[in-house]
This record gives C-alpha cells, structure tokens and sequence, in this order.
C-alpha cells in the first residue's frame, strides 16, 4: 500500500530531535511524517553490537541527570543507567606514559579536576576571551598546569585531550570565552542497553520513512514540498534536523528558504569530529574495576589517548577527538586495531587479540559529516543563539546545535525539537 504524500507536517531527521519534534506533534493530532535518508533510526544516537554487547557507537552517556529531560525519557523507556567518572580521585583509572610508564592515578586525577575548574573560573573573569586554550596553557598563562609532576599531567591532559573530547574540537580552535560551563548536576550515567532503545520508545507508533534521502525542499502553494528520490511530500510545514554539516554542504538544496543572515551564521559554527573504536575481549587484562585508561604526551594526532572500560565489557572503547578523530579517516579497520593493541600493550603489558572490533565514521558518513557543534571562534556562540531563535514561516531548524545550553547533546536535540513542535502548535 502507497503512503500518503502529504502530511501536514514533515520531519525531515529521526534522530532526537526529529523524533522529539514529531512526538509533540503526533501527540497533539497534528498529522505528521518523518523521513530518514539512513536505514534505521537515531542518527548520531546508534548502538552498536560488539561482541553480542550493547555499545553506544555515538552519544553514549545522559550528561547531568538532575532536570534532564532525557533522564525522564530514559526512565520510561526502561532504561538501566550505570555511573561513570572521569578522572576522579579515588577512580581505579590506568594511566601512563606512550612507553608504559605508570603514572600516580590520584595525582593525575587531581591535576585533571583542577583543570576544569580554572577553565571555568577564567571563563567567568572574562579575561581574554578571545584567547584559544593552547595559547593560554603554560607556566604564568591563564591556564597554568603548576609544577611538573603527575598532576601537571593531568592538567595537560584534560586540556588537551579532555576538553577535545567534550567539544570534539581541538584545543587551538576553542576560544576561552566561547566555553558555557556545563553545570548539570547528577553526574554522567552510560545506558547499558544503549541508546536505541531510547530512540526505538520515541519514535513507536510515529510515521517514519527511512532510506529516504531529502535532497531538495521548495516551497509550493500553501507550503513546502519535499523531494528526493523516494518522490515527493508535500507539507503545510517543515522541520529540518539535518546535522551542521549536512546543511552547510549543500546536499539539501533549499532554494531561498534560509535567510542570507543564517546562512553566514551557520558558517560560524563548528562541527567538530569524535570517533570510537570499540574492542571486545574475551578476558580482561587491565585491572578489575578500571574506568579509564589515559595514556599521557601521545602524538597530538594519535587517536588512542583516552580509553573507557565500558561496563558491558570485558570491553574498551576509545573516544578520539579533533584531528586525532580525522586521522582515523581512510585508515583500514585492521590497521587502527594494530596501533590501538600497541599503545594498549605498552599501557596495560600482555592483551590477548580482541575477539570483535568495531570503528566509527561519523566524520565522513554523508548523513552526519561530523559528530556535533561547538562554537569555534569569536561570535560563534552568539550566531547559535541567533539561528536558534529564527522562526521561518514555514521551515523551522531543529537539532542539538540549535540548543545552545546544552548543544552537542542528546538532550540538546530532544529538547529543540520540542521546543519547535511547540512553537508549530501555539
Ligand atoms: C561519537 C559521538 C559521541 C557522542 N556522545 C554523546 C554523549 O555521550 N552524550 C550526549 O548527550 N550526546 C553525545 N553525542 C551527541 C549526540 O549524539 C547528538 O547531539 C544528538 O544525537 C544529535 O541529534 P539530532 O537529532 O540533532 O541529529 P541527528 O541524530 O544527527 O539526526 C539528524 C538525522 O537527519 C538525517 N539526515 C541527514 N541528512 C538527511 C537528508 N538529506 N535526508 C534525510 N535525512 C537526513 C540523519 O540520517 C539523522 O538521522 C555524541 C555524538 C557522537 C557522534
């Protein structure tokens, strides 16, 4: 049986922000569709099976649970959430040197917390903010690591490879005044059984179309069409959650529907590069209770500095960010497992081979070039803020870039594309 045409919504996107939007829609009687040019749902939120384990091969953790929408989501879809810290003093974490030399956890903890703190302190003095990280790093900068040690260390980690992976930028391209502390209270908690399971709740019941690729929206008498290869929808309005990379390629043609005034602040938002590499065993080798594996003063384009034991393990998962992300581009599976097992072997001494390994390519896979926003540079943040608040006639912007508190998130999406259902609705 042919699906209809016409609809009177169409949401283009069913990651969280698509299906957040079309949720509040559908809820509300509003006759809605949701196309996906992927294969099956979420977007940038996609677990992997490694190994017969269920692992997050994007968004993996609710960040903050305390006044999260998505921990009220997560909650009704059954989900079991698992505790995590990050460099915490008193973590059972594994770091050491690129030749194996261990470092004091504790110390190295402690360096990394203090980080975090200064960064946020600097932010809110407003002192030079137009300063990247690297340049404010160092002895009598604004972001003084303190005396050589463990715990320098742990400074210079998370400012270089930490601060990386939260903004999947590198720290040279990240201004000290376009950082927003992210203060969330109730603490980082991954889904043991991920976050499709989510996704699968969000979306039961909706009209989604998936392999449908959007390559063009035009507006047509009393609304939009949207077109591809799957033919042609036509809508009284449209929400488009296609990731920062996506619409700045162009590969969705959208005529004149976007003001020149967002499309050059679209221009100033970054879309940064995060990959995994995820490697099942059948023993663990590295210390019961590891949470993490830090290997310090790596290459800065190597991609194995940083190591979650995921608890669904015997299991690591390695976050790479910023241009440790990009060189894993165009380097064959087999080859990233060979680097990943000699830097884990120096760390952690004899490893059998893994028994599965999977690895991520959210940097060129064409639905999402690039993992998520950050605000890379002056008035980048403020352009973000100004494309969020625009309310076209009848295309609306949806997506965790548009969410500017809590952007580069699976909350940030959900909440934005709520927030435009809502605007759709009053
Ligand atoms: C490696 C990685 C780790 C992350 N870790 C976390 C984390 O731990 N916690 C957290 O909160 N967030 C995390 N994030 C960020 C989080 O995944 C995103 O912010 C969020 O999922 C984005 O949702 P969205 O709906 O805005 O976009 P998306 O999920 O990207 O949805 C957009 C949809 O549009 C579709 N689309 C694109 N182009 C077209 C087209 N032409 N036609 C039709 N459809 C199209 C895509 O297929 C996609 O399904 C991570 C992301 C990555 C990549």
């Amino acid at each position: 049986m042919s699906r209809p045409a016409t609809a009177e919504v169409v949401v283009v996107g069913a990651g969280f922000a698509g299906l957040g939007a079309a949720r509040t829609l559908a809820d509300a009687g509003v006759e809605t569709v949701v196309v996906d040019a992927r294969d099956r749902l979420g977007g940038r939120a996609h677990t992997g099976h490694v190994a017969g384990r269920a692992i997050d091969l994007g968004a993996a953790w609710i960040h903050g649970l305390d006044g999260n929408p998505m921990t009220a989501l997560a909650s009704a879809s059954g989900a079991r959430l698992h505790r995590t810290h990050w460099h915490r003093p008193g973590d059972p974490a594994t770091v050491v040197d690129p030749a194996g030399r261990r470092l004091d956890a504790a110390a190295f903890a402690d360096g990394f917390g203090r980080f975090w703190t200064r960064l946020d302190e600097v932010y809110a003095t407003g002192i030079e903010p137009d300063v990247s990280v690297t340049d404010a790093l160092g002895p009598g900068r604004p972001l003084d690591p303190g005396s050589p040690g463990d715990a320098a260390d742990g400074f210079r980690y998370a400012a270089l490879v930490g601060l990386a992976e939260v903004e999947a930028a590198d720290a040279e391209v990240l201004a000290l005044g376009e950082r927003v502390p992210d203060d969330r209270p109730g603490g980082d908690h991954l889904l043991l059984d991920g976050y499709s399971a989510v996704v699968a709740h969000l979306a039961d019941g909706l009209d989604v179309r998936l392999e449908h690729p959007v390559e063009a929206i035009r507006p047509v008498s009393g609304g939009l069409e949207v077109l591809g290869g799957f033919g042609a929808i036509r809508a009284s309005r449209v929400v488009l959650t296609a990731p920062v990379g996506v619409l700045r390629s162009g590969a969705i043609d959208l005529g004149g529907l976007l003001p020149d005034g967002i499309r050059h602040r679209l221009d100033r938002i970054g879309m940064g590069a995060a990959e995994k590499l995820v490697l099942a065993f059948d023993d663990p080798a590295w210390p019961l209770g590891t949470t993490n594996i830090a290997v310090v003063d790596t290459e800065p384009d190597d991609p194995f500095p940083a190591w979650i034991a995921h608890p669904n393990g015997p299991t690591l998962v390695s976050y790479a960010a910023g241009r440790r992300a990009r060189s894993m581009a165009g380097r064959a599976t087999d080859d990233l497992r060979s680097a990943a097992m000699a830097t884990l072997r120096r760390a952690l001494g004899d490893l059998d081979d893994p028994v599965d390994v999977v690895r991520t390519n959210w940097t060129t896979d064409p639905w999402s070039l690039g993992s998520y926003s950050y605000d890379g540079g002056p008035g980048a943040h403020r352009a973000r803020r100004e494309i969020a608040d625009w309310r076209g006639d009848r295309l609306h912007l949806a997506g965790e870039a548009w969410w500017p508190e809590h952007h580069a998130t699976t909350d940030g999406a959900l909440s934005s594309g709520r927030a435009v259902a809502n605007h759709i609705l009053a």
